[in-house]
């Protein structure tokens, strides 16, 4: 057969382990591997995007969004998060994940040094690498929190320092002041901000900051996914400089268009409609981390309790993350993550409470 090639960035990287893992899980496995919601979908936003459909929305839209809701996202980061943006600072994106991946191509020269968190977000690192970027990991102290006097010491001459508070796997929530001395630094030191805050409805214990108060060169990245149970739907956004999101929009215009344009109709119904659903969500993820924290605290267990997120990052050791996993409770190993966290099992509790109960009881059973 012939030899196919393939470019060397593409080639030296890995598709997440994650997958992977559940594949492997038996038709009793317990699953705490889920990155995504549980919940539904609220109805209200299912009706918009079938009157959209309806009403024959199904063709492209501008390519940065329709103004609907780049507009909708606007009042959005002043109702919640009291930031002023101008819709054209708004780029509107398949996800998250589309907006880190426009970030990086726009952002990383060949060999350009980008920090990110480790343990960190499954595709910081595979992102940066695409874009050909040198990537380090930032590691985080014993509390699991970020480790701020590091962080500042490895930014002198990095291009990008990406943020995630709060923070998949630890579930940790980063305070005002590590998140304002960490900009601060960053933007003396004129290294761009990439703040990723998909999680910053889902805090339990101390409230979210966003990054983009303490500076200017700061990017917001953030998405419909988690906050509204909106996964699938694939509609994120990138708040911006003009400057940025001109560039980005070069990158996005040619690789994806625009967004789903029944997604997007759907969005603004998520982000300038009711809003009850998401306190609801969230405080039924707080009894949740509550009963699998409690759970694995009775087991003998000893580490911070998570303050966002729906993840609990566990030091249960490599022999029992493998026998967890091979009885079935699915978790992700630490190295899926980064370097940082050999030893930690990421559990995410965006599972029903029986099913968590069910976990803590099969984990009873190990080591
Ligand atoms: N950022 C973080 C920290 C995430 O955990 C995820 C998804 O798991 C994303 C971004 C991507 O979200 P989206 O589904 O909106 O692309």
């Amino acid at each position: 057969m012939r030899d196919i090639r393939i470019a060397s960035r593409v080639a030296g990287i890995d598709l997440s382990g994650i997958r992977k893992l559940f594949d492997a899980g038996g038709p009793d496995a317990i699953n705490l591997g889920i990155g995504q919601p549980d919940f539904d979908t609220p109805d209200h936003i299912k009706e918009a995007a079938v009157r959209a459909i309806r009403e024959g929305h199904t063709g492209y839209t501008p390519n940065a969004g329709i103004p609907e809701l780049r507009n909708a996202i606007v009042e959005k980061l002043r109702r919640e998060n009291d930031l002023s943006f101008g819709p054209e600072q708004i780029l509107v994106t398949a996800g998250g994940s589309e907006a880190l991946h426009l970030v990086m191509q726009a952002l990383v020269e060949p060999g350009d040094r980008v920090l990110v968190p480790d343990p960190g977000f499954v595709s910081y690192a595979p992102l940066a690498r695409i874009a050909s970027g040198r990537v380090e990991g930032v590691p985080c102290d014993e509390t699991l929190h970020i480790d701020v006097e590091r962080a500042k010491e490895m930014m002198d001459g990095a291009r990008l320092f990406v943020l995630n508070s709060p923070s998949n796997p630890t579930g940790m929530v980063e305070s005002e002041e590590s998140i304002r001395a960490i900009v601060e630094y960053a933007m003396d030191a004129s290294v761009t901000v990439v703040s990723d805050e998909v999680y910053e409805h889902l805090v339990y214990d101390r409230p979210h900051f966003n990054a983009a108060r303490y500076g200017d060169d700061v990017i917001t990245i953030n998405a419909a996914s988690k906050t509204y149970a909106m996964t699938g739907w694939r509609i994120g956004f990138l708040a911006a400089d003009e400057r940025y999101v001109n560039q980005c929009l070069k990158v996005h215009q040619y690789c994806q268009a625009c967004a789903t344009s029944i997604a997007q109709y759907a969005a603004v119904a998520a982000y300038s409609g009711d809003q009850s659903a998401v306190a609801v969500m969230r405080e039924e993820y707080r009894a949740r981390r509550d009963l699998l924290y409690d759970g694995l605290i009775s087991l003998g267990y000893e580490f911070p309790k998570p303050e966002g997120a729906f993840y609990m990052f566990v030091p249960l050791g490599q022999d029992r993350i493998e026998e967890a996993i091979g009885k079935g409770v699915l978790v992700v190993p630490g190295a899926s993550f980064g370097e940082n966290a050999m030893g930690y099992a990421r559990m995410s509790y965006a599972a029903s409470r029986e099913t968590l109960r069910a976990a803590v009881e099969r984990l009873a059973t190990i080591g």
